[in-house]
């Protein structure tokens, strides 16, 4: 028999661009069919909660998240909701309700020692469970708290040893609950405090995300040796360097992280998550949606499947491309997209995606390019003489070609926005192709 990890999630970060309920079942049985048992949905402020008035930002009404959830039932997909109980609330403590429950006044996370968190947590955790019923796992997320033991309270602790207590809190809390907590490792591993971990109560599963490379990791076999079942966590979509000026990072990497996670846990005997970002965190720039992590999604569900994908080697050579950024090649390859072979409307979706996305890449890179040249010949000429013929043609001129480009590429992009039923078309189009097109106005204004 072939072995499989413990548990295969999907971890879904509904920050986002997030399909409409109908866009997003058609998700949902996609997932179900690469092989994954689970989905690990982390809410943020996408559903209106009662715990959180004020905060909801759209997505989901509650009627559509419970039938998201009966949708998940009913495809045999068990639903692990996930909640920030520490670091990440950027998206709460934006509001000035919830301003004075800062760690030294960072909007990232909130201090353990206030008196009202504990409670309000609580309360909250009640309520995911009521919206869950019968789950059997909670993440309570904890990720990267940068800010622990800086305001004047917490200043007087040792800072590890109030998060793990604030945790262990949280932990007990769910337990109670009947659901087993999982959280992020990362803080027990950076701060080299280990010894805390078998202080957490007996149940919870700490998880050790690592998104480069592949296992094993060293923090993950010493994890292993803290007493507690752990699971491992992998990027199928995450952040990367060029997110301000692409909507798409090359899919190997992605796909070697998601392939390698998968084998190790199967061997390992223990569970896996692969993670998809769709912002850096809830105040960042939105990422692409989730057809470029399609690969990924494909490896992760089952990496045999991918090993005999028909795209499988086009993938691997669009990543070079990618990663070469080229002109030329970028163009060619977007073209190329459009004539692979399509096994269902989804996968169809899937290269009308990733030919918007090479396109928009090779978009950026031209203007990078044009501004470049422009900005030096206007150096050269303070040294040796300008021709304005020359100029114009060399030095404007590209840039004005560049602009009808632009407009078809945002009426493209919209067009399989709205096909797709994917939110927030407007903050997408603001920050990417809006952007690129004031900076080309910028250079036929002269303002450069
Ligand atoms: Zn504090």
């Amino acid at each position: 028999m072939k072995l499989k990890p413990k548990h295969n999630w999907l971890h879904l970060d509904l920050k986002g661009a997030i399909p409409n309920p109908e866009k997003m079942r058609e998700q949902l049985q996609f997932w179900k069919e690469c092989g994954y048992d689970g989905v690990v949905l982390e809410y943020d402020d996408r559903i209106p909660w009662k715990t959180w008035p004020g905060t909801w930002r759209g997505g989901y009404t509650l009627e559509e998240q419970q039938s998201l959830v009966r949708t998940c039932a009913d495809l045999g997909l068990e639903v692990i909701p996930l909640i920030q109980v520490i670091g990440h609330l950027e998206w709460l403590l934006k509001h000035e309700d919830w301003r004075d429950w800062r760690e030294n006044g960072s909007g990232n996370e909130l201090c353990p020692l206030h008196p009202e968190t504990l409670p309000r947590l609580k309360q909250w955790i009640d309520e995911v469970v009521e919206l869950h019923p019968g789950i059997r796992f909670l993440h309570l997320g904890a990720d990267e708290t940068w800010n622990l033991g800086t305001c004047e309270k917490c200043r007087k602790h040792d800072p590890m040893k109030l998060y793990q207590e604030h945790v262990s809190e949280l932990c007990r809390h769910a337990l109670g609950k009947g659901c087993r907590p999982l959280i992020w490792a990362d803080m027990f591993w950076n701060e080299k405090r280990l010894d805390l971990v078998p202080q957490l109560p007996e149940g919870t599963i700490p998880v050790d995300w690592q998104y480069n490379g592949i296992p094993p990791y060293e923090s993950t076999e010493k994890l292993m040796q803290c007493g507690r079942e752990i699971m491992g966590a992998s990027g199928a979509m995450i952040g990367w360097w060029e997110h301000c000026f692409q909507v798409q990072s090359e899919p190997s990497g992605r796909i070697r992280n998601v392939t390698g996670w998968y084998k190790w846990a199967a061997e390992h005997g223990i569970g896996v998550i692969h993670t998809t970002w769709t912002r850096g965190a809830s105040l960042w720039n939105i990422y692409g949606p989730w057809h470029g992590a399609y690969p990924a999604f494909v490896a992760g569900g089952d990496p045999a499947r991918w090993e005999s994908h028909p795209w499988r080697t086009f993938m691997e050579e669009l990543s070079d491309t990618m990663l070469r950024s080229q002109v030329p090649e970028l163009r060619k390859a977007a073209e190329e997209l459009l004539t692979l072979p399509a096994a269902s409307p989804l996968e169809k979706e899937v290269l009308r995606w990733l030919n918007l996305a090479v396109r928009y890449q090779a978009l950026q890179q031209e203007f990078l390019i044009h501004r470049a040249t422009r900005r030096t010949l206007t150096r050269v000429a303070d040294f040796v003489g300008r021709d304005d013929g020359m100029f114009r043609k060399n030095c404007v001129k590209p840039f004005r070609t560049l602009l009808p480009k632009v407009d078809e590429w945002e009426k493209d992009a919209r067009s399989f926005w709205q096909d797709n039923g994917l939110s927030d078309a407007e903050e997408f189009m603001a920050t990417h192709i809006d952007l690129l097109r004031k900076d080309i106005a910028d250079q036929l204004a002269g303002n450069v």
